[in-house]
């Protein structure tokens, strides 16, 4: 079911959508943990995880899964850390599922600084690389 007041229920910008299919999308983040981070949604209103079916929840890992290799891919990552939040540190009330590039020089604990807003023509721009990689991914 979705949520009439909720952004995630009802997001229609097209233009930093990396993967959407008849279970999820995901798009590009505009709080962005780090560049080209992917947030993957459950199209219907979830919470937490504890709320998700399994068989949607292991489709939302299979997604991240090759969403990861295509984000390596377009950023030039060396890793991606893959996270979620449930009860706390949600800055929205449906389930998300983040993917965030990681580079070798970032110094470990430096991941929840945030990055800048980078605006919509570079969010478009990291979501069409992640499209096009993800084409060459299994
Ligand atoms: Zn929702």
């Amino acid at each position: 079911m979705r949520d009439p007041k909720c952004i995630f229920c009802n997001f229609t910008d097209k233009s930093v959508i990396v993967f959407e299919d008849s279970e999820c999308f995901g798009l590009i983040s505009k709080a962005p943990l780090n560049k080209y981070h992917v947030i993957l949604i459950p199209l219907e209103h979830f919470t937490d995880t504890q709320d998700l079916p399994d068989d949607l929840l292991g489709h939302l890992y299979a997604t991240a899964k090759k969403l990861g290799k295509a984000v390596r891919s377009a950023s030039g990552a060396q890793g991606i850390t893959t996270i979620h939040d449930d009860g706390i540190q949600k800055t929205q009330d449906h389930f998300t599922l983040h993917i965030i590039p990681r580079f070798s020089n970032e110094k470990i604990g430096g991941l929840f600084v945030r990055e800048e807003n980078v605006g919509i023509t570079i969010r478009a721009r990291y979501a069409r690389e992640i499209r096009d990689a993800l084409k060459a991914v299994n």
